[in-house]
């Protein structure tokens, strides 16, 4: 991620890693490989946005409306919820990026529903219940936790998670409940791809309030690049994202999925890594 900022600010700043390799002004730009940024072209960077909506599975009116926006938006469905495998299917079928949202114990003991993970579980009940809840939500892409104030914070229940997220392929993304996750440090540990939220949408469902967090949400894409916001399928949210998603290209910031944000990223530091080791 911190070589994601290196090239963020290179490209801003006019350095391009890549374009000496090819081409027929290679000759030219060899000749002049220690002055580069006079030369290359600048690409405008797009900021990108991916947004993720929570807690899918429950409600089928408020998740079609969702799904069926135009829009790159990613969805994490509940385990076991009565319509999570239905509006999966659906969400297959529009091309959508699926995650499973993994209902993980929290600091003030709120129920958890079917699929709950828990500190009290031993090794293999924990791990039991994550691949059951996997196995629950097909063509999934990657996972992340629902709640999970308590569990995110303990190093041992996260080496766990990580170890099964990663044999199954997907890669975590770390909804920080608690300032305290070391969920997005154990994934990294374990060479998974993760990714971890930067904006709550709408915690206060005031229009004024989602407004105002999307427009953080939009500062901290500017600042860093990229941004990842987690919404919930309420009704006032889905009004204010019709509004807002419409605007964003005007703004230069572009909505991405989940997927695609991490590919960026990957991509990011591959060339972060190439001007490191020319210096
Ligand atoms: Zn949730």
């Amino acid at each position: 991620m911190i070589n994601s900022f290196i090239v963020f600010f290179a490209i801003v700043s006019g350095t391009n890693a890549t374009s000496s390799e090819s081409g027929p002004d290679s000759v030219v730009e060899s000749a002049v490989n220690s002055v580069p940024a006079a030369t290359d072209k600048k690409t405008p960077v797009m900021a990108k946005l991916a947004i993720l909506i929570d807690d899918m599975g429950h409600s089928l009116k408020s998740n079609h409306a969702l799904l069926n926006l135009p829009a790159e938006l990613s969805f994490a469905f509940l385990p076991h919820a009565t319509y999570s495998k239905a509006l999966a299917g659906t969400a297959t079928a529009l091309n959508k990026d699926i995650l499973m949202h993994a209902p993980m114990e929290a600091i003030y003991n709120l129920p958890l529903g079917p699929g709950g993970m828990t500190s009290q579980m031993t090794e293999q009940s924990f791990k039991a219940t994550l691949r059951q809840n996997i196995e629950a939500i097909p063509n999934l892409i990657g996972v992340n936790n629902h709640m999970g104030s308590k569990l995110t914070a303990m190093q041992r229940q996260m080496r766990w998670t990580m170890e099964v997220v990663k044999e199954r392929g997907l890669f975590f993304l770390d909804s920080k409940t608690s300032a305290k996750s070391v969920a997005w440090q154990q994934a990294k540990e374990a060479g998974i791809d993760c990714l971890k939220r930067d904006v709550f949408l709408d915690h206060k469902l005031t229009a004024a309030a989602i407004n105002k967090q999307f427009d953080r949400a939009l500062r901290i894409a500017k600042l860093q690049g990229h941004a990842v916001v987690i919404a919930h399928p309420h009704a006032l949210t889905i009004k204010v994202l019709k509004k807002r998603l419409n605007t964003l290209s005007a703004q230069q910031v572009q909505l991405v999925s989940v997927s695609t944000l991490i590919a960026a990223l990957k991509e990011d530091d591959a060339v972060a890594t190439q001007v490191a080791s020319r210096k």
